[in-house]
């Protein structure tokens, strides 16, 4: 049952049952990020998508190599084959040499993705680190005839490989159709084709990012680097790779035609593709500025931000939808996942408190929670549906609540069942984790008993002018306090 996995495949636009290419071994490759700036909402998703596939091969018992690059060379500004590099941009605006650039992004990169709680890979390989394979990958593809030099650069023949292949198969282009829309570009003179796309770029005097090859002094094309790397890595068959939507084209379309020209064989089983985050509807990415940073999310530092969201609340709101769904951005959204997870968290915290009551157990596999286990497992074999996970999570809180409540029974074994469920699905497979305020946590709630005695004395001796002080300083930090019998409590909004 639990290994019956279903993915979707780009590539064949069906779900596919998964069956690893050398069982019990799994490879994967994920495009990972271009370091030159911050790492955005549009960053997490891929990661997290991609985190949960790893966490749920994983459960699954796979040995799994996952493979994410790290782009520090050869993306040109504006994903175009003309320009100058995004990289090297931000080392010359900033004045650096272009390696602390992409070594201090990287660094960011990482502070972010564990804050999320995304794993680390088991290899992060960046391009500029992998020349050599790079340039013995151009070198096959001239070799075999489907790339030609001009003045120090080298182009894949896109016409040439149409004749043999289908360029335009993963994302469903048409050729005659790239060859008429490509716009005219400074320097494509070289092309023999619009559509013909850069393996090795030449230098400029003024190009800080080079390297020597057959063909002179230059830097390799943005494409090039997963194909090379993904294929050393993982072997020339590999079970997926994945990556966002926007990579599609040129981007995927490019690493197979690479790897067709190159191996003789498509490289990948499995093409996986999360779908984009959208603020307002539109596609949030750097190149389009409108993108909010996982720090300003963290800390609530942008105008658009009613609140500071914390790292898991920004990881449930993006498991709250389908990997291949789009995901609209807004306060709204992120509240009702801050709310949600607070729901599950603390379902999660009365189940440890529940008494078994004195029923006869059922048989192992019997049962509701048996069933709620069972749909949970349904969920994710069905292309990772982590919404799905998510109902019956919120399923398994609602009887964990109406127990408590005294409403129903669960006995002994039913409680283990629903603790398993939380630990394996919320916690290890989604990676939800407790996000405690740690010393931090202790001082507050410290500095909160000692206002609350002072208000209670002032109130006692008719100090009426401390006690609202107190209680309109607490207003303005949206604390709310609630007095009983048993004295005050408080609570952050
Ligand atoms: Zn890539």
């Amino acid at each position: 049952m639990e290994n019956q996995l279903f993915i979707h495949n780009t590539l064949t636009r069906t779900k596919e049952i998964f069956e690893a290419i050398n069982p019990p071994f799994a490879g994967m490759y994920v495009c990972g990020p271009t370091v030159y700036g911050d790492p955005h909402l549009g960053h997490a998703r891929p990661a997290i998508t991609f985190d949960l596939v790893f966490r749920y091969l994983l459960h699954l018992g796979y040995k799994v190599r996952y493979v994410r690059n790290i782009t520090d060379v050869g993306h040109l500004v504006a994903d175009l084959d003309e320009g100058e590099d995004k990289i090297a941009v931000k080392a010359r605006v900033e004045q650096l040499e272009p390696m602390e650039v992409a070594q201090y992004y990287a660094d960011r990169y990482f502070i972010y993705m564990d804050a999320l709680n995304v794993k680390r890979p088991s290899i992060e390989p960046r391009a500029s680190g992998h020349m050599i394979e790079q340039i013995l990958m151009v070198q096959k593809i001239l070799d075999e005839g489907y790339a030609y030099e001009v003045n120090g650069s080298v182009y894949f023949d896109v016409e040439k490989y149409s004749k043999s292949y289908n360029y335009g198969k993963l994302s469903g282009r048409i050729l005659e159709d790239l060859l008429a829309n490509t716009r005219t570009l400074e320097g494509q003179d070289e092309k023999h084709n619009a559509a013909d796309f850069a393996l090795w770029k030449k230098a400029q005097p003024e190009h800080i990012m080079r390297w020597p090859s057959p063909w002179g002094d230059g830097f390799p094309g943005w494409h090039l680097e997963c194909s090379a790397m993904s294929t050393k890595y993982l072997g020339d068959y590999f079970d997926i790779h994945g990556g966002g939507m926007d990579l599609l084209f040129p981007h995927h379309e490019s690493e197979i035609a690479q790897c067709q020209a190159a191996i003789g064989h498509e490289s990948v089983k499995y093409w996986l593709h999360n779908n984009m985050i959208t603020i307002n509807g539109q596609k949030m990415g750097k190149s389009l500025g409108n993108f909010i940073t996982l720090d300003q999310f963290f800390t609530g530092t942008h105008a658009s931000l009613q609140q500071a969201y914390s790292p898991m609340t920004i990881r449930f709101f993006i498991l709250q939808a389908h990997y291949r769904s789009t995901l609209d951005f807004s306060n709204e959204a992120l509240q009702a996942a801050d709310k949600g997870l607070k729901k599950l968290l603390a379902g999660y915290e009365t189940l440890g408190k529940l008494m078994p009551s004195p029923l006869a157990p059922l048989p192992e596999g019997e049962g509701r929670i048996a069933d709620l286990q069972r749909s949970c497992y349904d969920a994710m074999n069905d292309d990772f549906n982590s919404p799905m996970v998510i109902a019956s999570l919120f399923e398994g809180v609602r009887i964990i609540n109406s127990a408590a409540d005294k409403k129903e029974d669960l006995s002994s074994p039913e409680l283990t069942g629903l603790k398993t469920i939380f630990d394996t699905f919320l916690f290890e497979i989604l990676g939800i984790k407790e996000e405690k305020g740690g010393d931090n946590h202790e001082v507050v709630d410290g500095l909160m008993q000692l206002v609350l005695a002072i208000r209670q004395k002032s109130r006692e001796t008719k100090d009426w002018g401390t006690s609202d002080q107190i209680r309109d300083a607490l207003q303005k930090l949206k604390i709310t306090v609630k007095d009983g019998k048993d004295g005050s409590a408080w609570n952050i909004e």
